[in-house]
């Protein structure tokens, strides 16, 4: 079954305005292919981006407000996101619901604004070292997912992703085995197939790149990468959509 990818760039806290200029110097319209490539830069460069990026690439927004406007210092809401063409936001990654208390309740709040404003979500799920260890993973996947999703909100006219983090993998290096991956993929796949017909893709984020991206692209479940530290590598990131077209073209 043909596969597309999604290969999407998290940014984190980085990057400046001559790392933009640098970074799309390199990556430009001549490095298009038949997979999708989504960059999430700090908001303050989503602007930036947009104009400087070649136009197949999508952008997208690391977080979103869960309220729509008003007194809440230093949120962006889905509205002026959208006013500013933004077309996907990650919600839920694990930094944030670490560092920002981010709850599931929260979570599906924002899913709920991004789809008002015609914004896609790119869904963060995954468990900590300690609840693997403890044989939770399954667990806390069916939990995050079944408190935050359901089939009225899959039902809506958008392109939702998820994406599995498992937590112990993000930015240490340490990455899921293919097969570990494509197990809890696999099993995402089939709590969402109860709620929708749709097909959503799966993709996985903790330390993908250049060197494993092959691997874990190639399970059946795994529909892209969300890929942290390597991609403040213009050519690194390149070179792992580049893979995914690789594999995609058999
Ligand atoms: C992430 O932040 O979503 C991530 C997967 O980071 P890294 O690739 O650095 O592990």
């Amino acid at each position: 079954m043909d596969k597309k990818y999604y290969i999407a760039a998290n940014w984190k806290m980085n990057a400046s305005l001559s790392f933009i200029d640098d970074y799309f110097s390199s990556l430009d319209s001549n490095s298009e292919n038949s997979n999708e490539m989504i960059v999430c830069p700090p908001d303050i460069y989503l602007q930036s981006v947009i104009k400087t990026a070649p136009k197949f690439i999508k952008t997208g927004a690391q977080n979103i407000s869960s309220h729509d406007v008003g007194a809440y210092t230093g949120e962006c809401s889905g509205e002026m996101l959208a006013d500013h063409f933004v077309q996907y936001v990650i919600i839920g990654h694990s930094e944030r619901r670490q560092y920002h208390q981010e709850s599931n309740e929260e979570i599906k709040l924002k899913i709920m604004k991004a789809i008002e404003n015609g914004i896609n979500p790119i869904l963060c799920i995954g468990e900590s070292k300690k609840e693997r260890e403890l044989d939770q993973t399954f667990d806390v996947i069916n939990n995050q997912i079944r408190s935050v999703l359901d089939s009225d909100l899959l039902s809506k006219d958008i392109n939702m992703l998820i994406a599995y983090e498992p937590i112990w993998a993000i930015g240490t290096g340490l990455t899921a085995t293919p097969d570990m991956a494509n197990d809890v993929h696999s099993f995402i796949h089939s709590i969402v197939s109860e709620m929708t017909s749709k097909s959503i893709p799966i993709i996985y984020g903790g330390s993908m790149k250049e060197s494993n991206a092959k691997e874990l692209l190639e399970m059946e479940h795994i529909h892209g990468g969300l890929i942290g530290g390597a991609s403040l590598d213009a050519s690194e990131f390149l070179n792992i959509y580049n893979i995914a077209e690789e594999i995609r073209n058999g």
